[in-house]
């Protein structure tokens, strides 16, 4: 028997919708609707997170339980389980879209653990809810994975993130469109149960502003502060800035990790970005494979390519000032909020220095370093060169051995042109030559290796290995899930044998669907 205790402080704390039917509906005045998880034929576990069993004092033969199989394919409900969809807004592409909420993520709980750790649980792809829109409020296999891959692969790369405790089959099909070229087809179904300390985003807080409903925003942020942020002091508007600066600053070590790690999210949309800092919604995001700022994953957003990977700072920023925009009727002085984006500025430079200082393996910072990382960025860029491999063969180069690092097989592979390699080699000696300069008296061979390693990824979820994985899936494979899953467990490690899922992007995969661009049909 799974054996959870649930202490479900949201539904309790916050008013809820009066309306208990399923119709799409505005939802005034409340911060979520009652529903249940629509049963499906045949639930199935395909995969799981031993690390997320395990926080969540589960054993891991739980998991191959017919009780697991439903409560995850929402077929059965454990006691304590009050299930729910919450209401909440968002800017998207830059536009004011109005309510959104869960449409189709249903929360199941909150299990609070011996620990003292508060998990909320939440299905993805459970089923219509009042917030479904025109959409079926299911989920395909293949996002489903992709979700579940990258949660629990940000986690051990240390990237703030939700996580992923279990992929459940449906045993049915749902039809998408997934060029959005007039082709839908049946696809297989799943879902996802993904686990927070709070599902919050800065949407949650702009739908009541918006609303002018000044009582509703006050409760969620006196809720918000109370159960997810007990360790901040003060009262009043001290307390509410205090708050706003926490969360500038925890959107700035979270998207400074992004931009270590070569992740790009694609849909920075408001009702996409945590209270509490964390990576929530993943969609089609994607891994930087050749370095390149201007690179999008999503394909809606292929054009204005509003969502970049360079871009990403910029964006959480006026992701920030929208919140900041919503929570301003509970500010007499709007100085507080401006102090908390100055945080978010502060903080942002601060973690980009210390990215510039570990992936360089550098002493400390000094003036000039940053431009150092910047002359290497557009090196980078102009080459087209593997941002992962460069800067782990970086990190294997000894200092004494950079001048003939560009002929060393590790520098060679992080190529993807031969041509351009060839022809970028001179600014890349420069560079090297000013870069061992910088290193002299710096740390040891094994503190630089050290440092270096754990701030640079041998292995990241390329895109086209989650694809691989995806594609093994569809045919009735889910090994090729587990294995990845494996891998990702232990990214900063050299793992032997494993070299096959450090490698660059194949040739076949660089314009293949899934592998470089995504809709954000899932
Ligand atoms: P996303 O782009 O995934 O953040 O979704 C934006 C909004 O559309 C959110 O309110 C989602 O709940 C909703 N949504 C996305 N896909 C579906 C779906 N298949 N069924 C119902 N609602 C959906
Ligand atoms: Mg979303």
């Amino acid at each position: 028997m799974l054996d959870l205790n649930f202490d479900n402080a949201f539904v309790r704390d916050l008013p809820g919708d009066p309306d208990t039917s399923v119709g799409v509906r505005q939802v005034d005045g409340a911060a979520w609707s009652e529903v249940r998880p629509t049963p499906v034929r045949a639930p199935r576990v395909l995969a799981y997170s031993a690390e997320m069993m395990a926080r969540l004092v589960l054993d891991e033969e739980d998991a191959r339980t017919r009780q697991f199989a439903d409560v995850f394919g929402g077929n059965s409900l454990l006691a304590g389980m009050q299930p729910y969809a919450a209401n909440y807004g968002g800017h998207q592409f830059g536009h004011w879209a109005g309510q959104l909420g869960d449409g189709r993520a249903i929360s199941l709980g909150e299990v609070v653990t011996g620990a003292g750790e508060r998990w909320e649980l939440q299905l993805k792809g459970a089923g219509p809810t009042p917030y479904s829109r025109s959409a079926d409020g299911r989920a395909v296999l293949r996002s489903s994975i992709r979700e579940f891959l990258c949660s629990e692969a940000m986690y051990h790369l240390g990237v703030p993130t939700t996580r992923a405790l279990c992929l459940v089959a449906t045993g049915e099909q749902v039809v998408r469109d997934m060029f959005y070229d007039g082709h839908p087809a049946p696809e297989p179904g799943a879902i996802v149960c993904r686990v927070a300390p709070s599902f919050l985003r800065f949407g949650s807080f702009e739908l009541p502003a918006s609303r002018g409903d000044t009582g509703l925003l006050r409760q969620l942020v006196d809720f918000c502060i109370g159960r997810d942020f007990p360790e901040l002091e003060g009262s009043g508007e001290g307390l509410y800035a205090a708050w706003f600066t926490e969360i500038c600053r925890r959107t700035a070590v979270m998207v400074a990790h992004w931009m270590r790690v070569g992740f790009v999210h694609g849909v920075l949309n408001t009702d996409n970005m945590s209270i509490l800092g964390l990576t929530i919604d993943y969609g089609p995001y994607g891994w930087i494979d050749n370095f390149d700022p201007g690179w999008t994953p999503n394909t809606t957003d292929a054009r204005r390519k509003r969502y970049r990977f360079g871009q990403q700072p910029a964006v959480a920023y006026w992701n920030l000032g929208r919140l900041a925009g919503a929570l301003a009727p509970l500010f007499k002085e709007p100085s507080a909020l401006q102090a908390g984006l100055q945080a978010y500025v502060d903080a942002y430079n601060q973690a980009d220095r210390d990215n510039t200082v570990h992936k360089l393996g550098l002493a400390g910072y000094r003036e000039g370093d940053s431009a150092l990382m910047q002359s290497l960025q557009e090196l980078l860029a102009d080459a087209e060169v593997d941002m992962t491999l460069f800067f782990r063969a970086l990190s294997d180069c000894d200092a004494d051995a950079l001048n003939e690092a560009m002929d060393n097989a590790a520098f060679i592979d992080a190529f993807y042109d031969a041509d351009k390699r060839v022809a970028s080699a001179a600014a890349f000696r420069e560079w090297l030559k000013r870069y061992s300069v910088r290193l002299r008296g710096g740390l040891n061979r094994e503190e630089r290796r050290r440092t270096m390693h754990a701030a640079n990824p041998r292995y990241v979820l390329r895109n086209y290995l989650a694809q691989q994985a995806i594609d093994r899936a569809t045919r009735g494979d889910i090994e090729g899930v587990n294995e990845l899953l494996e891998v990702m467990r232990r990214p900063y490690e050299d793992q032997p044998g494993r070299e096959q899922f450090a490698a660059r992007r194949p040739d076949w995969a660089r314009d293949k669907a899934g592998c470089s661009m995504l809709s954000c049909s899932s």
